[in-house]
């Protein structure tokens, strides 16, 4: 689908949170740090729903709630202590962290608040123990100027990292990793000013490369996560909560703006089929006698577990629960999201995708018998506990009344796809009310005027400096710049011969393509890239090898290079033996010298480098067979 963006009325804010990287926790002293190991500590608490001053409660807090959901928070003694497991106050705001908000505020020339006041906002799944997270406003109105834009900055905040989530169990029981609760996150709001899809990526890059201007800021997946708010004219504003990896996010955008122009166009099809709301009935039919020979699996194995089968039948919505939103995913993707979240069921089965999945033409003859069903109407059903049917179903009957509407407000989480999924309903406003428990941190003018005395380096000014003393062109210069990789850069080109061009296409395109090719580039520290380009610069290994050697360490956390460069046999060939090996190849080619003499050297050149190729340096192969073509020839 070919979208005019200018034309369109999109409208995008962010929220770039961002990872600290400061030596304790936000108001502990606990090191803010993810451990691997099996945890020390478990603790098992019930979810409540908790309420704002207001006495607002959230439904989907509520709802599960009721269903006894219970959360497993596992710790270690090292990440954790009684703050996080919320049996201790919190301790001052830790300055340190401040300070760093600080600076990212007077970069982007947002003005600091006289006092920081800790405020809590009411969280309800379950990743604080506290039931809310804590966070403060540093600094208010900024400015960022990306290109020709200029882009509003609301605030700049503080706010506590939530607990990571492990998984579910079964029985309602989901787990919870409190070692990143509590580590400092910075945050900064645009205005919604962004209008496409590109833009948006371009403006997160700006954000980012402040954020690591700094010099302050963790790195590696899942340090940074983006928020997402993104509204068209007759759409909804959607709220797509945690995107990780950046690159996504312009695609995310875009299948956005997709799903709901498809929705808008759905909802208009179905006003004009004169399809109604109040028509959808909450009437539930139980059809498990349908399918008590089915060869459908699922439907198999929920009947041996004595659960049973639920329908309900959507009028006049034949043919829309196939119509895709978004690349494969389809209205009827929409409800069985709904359904997995508020009925705890795997999936749905609806008529527009069958018959498949072992389910028969003649069984869904008989299912539509058993619900009433006419011509052009759905039937969506279950297989599961009565109670998770039904509550699923209801989802399903919800989703269809808003499809008729249009585009529902929610919050989405993305897929690794770029796609996004229902994850919550919108929450209320007035959800932030006072921390009693940490009093007010004053900024002073005098605080504010050291600090901007002490400002990083602002990327535009870097990118002049890197291209003047380098040498790179503008193109490989702004990458390293984008990259996480420009401090890194430097140390490399100070402690290495190697040429600045190699150690920048390194960092930028090589990674970008080991990425690619699915090498967990982010388990190689940068204390080991740094290695590999020592010995790059010693000789000890070729330029030809660095991406062999970082995928294996890739593959093998806690290993040096050494072992690298021996596991896989990239040791450097001295001389004499890289001499052996030429003159083996030009005896055994005979031939072709002969025909050929100082000519056959390109095709000499490629079988020995084929032979040594990471175990000797291109050049000094080079230099040999030409020797050796003199002397033959
Ligand atoms: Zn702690």
């Amino acid at each position: 689908m070919e979208i005019d963006y200018d034309k369109l009325g999109l409208k995008v804010g962010l929220e770039i949170h961002q990872q600290l990287d400061t030596s304790a926790k936000l108001f502990c002293k606990c090191k803010p740090e993810l451990f691997k190991e099996e945890p020390e500590i478990t603790f098992l608490r019930k979810l409540r729903p908790t309420q704002s001053e207001l006495g607002q409660i959230d439904p989907a807090a509520y709802f599960e709630f009721q269903k006894g959901v219970k959360i497993l928070y596992e710790a270690n003694k090292a990440t954790s202590c009684l703050v996080e497991m919320d049996e201790e106050p919190p301790h001052p705001l830790n300055m340190e962290a401040v300070e760093i908000a600080l600076t990212v505020a007077l970069m982007i020339k947002a003005k600091p608040v006289d006092e920081i006041h800790v405020m809590r906002k009411t969280v309800i799944d379950g990743s604080n123990t506290t039931g809310f997270q804590r966070t403060c406003v540093v600094a208010l109105n900024g400015v960022m100027k990306v290109g020709e834009k200029t882009v509003p900055i609301q605030h700049v905040s503080l706010e506590e990292d939530a607990a990571r989530k492990m998984g579910e169990e079964e029985d309602n029981i989901i787990r919870y990793r409190i070692d990143r609760l509590g580590i400092p996150l910075v945050e900064i709001a645009t205005a919604p000013v962004i209008n496409s899809p590109k833009e948006a990526g371009e403006i997160a890059l700006a954000i980012g490369t402040i954020l690591r201007a700094t010099g302050k800021v963790k790195r590696g997946l899942g340090t940074i996560r983006q928020d997402i708010n993104i509204s068209i004219p007759n759409g909804a504003l959607i709220e797509i909560k945690g995107l990780q990896e950046l690159e996504l996010l312009p695609l995310v955008v875009e299948y956005e703006v997709q799903r709901q122009l498809n929705l808008i166009k759905i909802s208009e099809e179905l006003k004009k089929g004169g399809v109604k709301g109040d028509e959808i009935n909450e009437e539930f039919f139980d059809v498990t006698d349908v399918f008590k020979q089915t060869k459908c699996k699922v439907i198999r194995k929920a009947l041996d577990k004595n659960q049973q089968v639920l329908a309900v039948r959507l009028p006049k919505f034949k043919g829309f629960l196939k119509r895709e939103l978004m690349p494969n995913f389809r209205l009827g993707t929409e409800m069985a999201d709904r359904a997995r979240f508020w009925g705890k069921v795997g999936g749905i089965f609806h008529t527009d995708e069958l018959p498949a999945y072992g389910i028969t033409a003649e069984e869904i003859e008989e299912l539509r018998k058993a619900t009433e069903a006419k011509e052009q109407d759905a039937i969506v059903f279950v297989a599961n506990t009565p109670e998770n049917s039904k509550d699923a179903l209801e989802a399903v009957i919800e989703r269809a009344r808003e499809a008729i509407k249009g585009v529902p407000e929610e919050t989405r989480a993305p897929n690794p796809d770029g796609t996004t999924r229902y994850m919550r309903p919108r929450p209320g406003a007035a959800r932030m009310y006072p921390e009693t428990d940490i009093p007010p941190t004053q900024i002073t003018e005098d605080y504010t005027k050291r600090a901007s005395l002490l400002l990083p380096e602002l990327p535009e000014q870097k990118l002049e400096r890197l291209t003047k003393d380098y040498g790179l062109n503008q193109k490989l210069t702004k990458q390293i710049l984008d990259s996480e990789y420009s401090e890194l850069f430097e140390t490399i080109i100070k402690e290495s011969e190697v040429s600045p061009i190699t150690v920048a296409a390194f960092l930028t395109e090589t990674l970008r393509a080991l990425k690619r090719d699915g090498i967990q580039v982010d388990n190689v520290s940068e204390k080991q890239i740094r290695e590999i380009f020592k010995h790059v610069s010693t000789g000890e290994l070729t330029k030809e090898a660095i991406s062999e050697v970082v995928g294996w360490l890739s593959k093998h956390e806690g290993k040096n290079i050494q072992e690298a460069i021996s596991n896989l046999g990239l040791k450097i060939l001295s001389e004499e033996d890289l001499m052996k090996i030429v003159d083996d190849i030009v005896g055994n080619n005979k031939k072709i010298v002969e025909e050929r003499g100082m000519e056959a050297f390109g095709s000499l050149m490629s079988l020995v480098m084929k032979e040594v190729r990471g175990r000797a340096n291109p050049a000094l192969v080079s230099e040999l067979i030409r020797k050796k073509l003199k002397q033959v020839s």
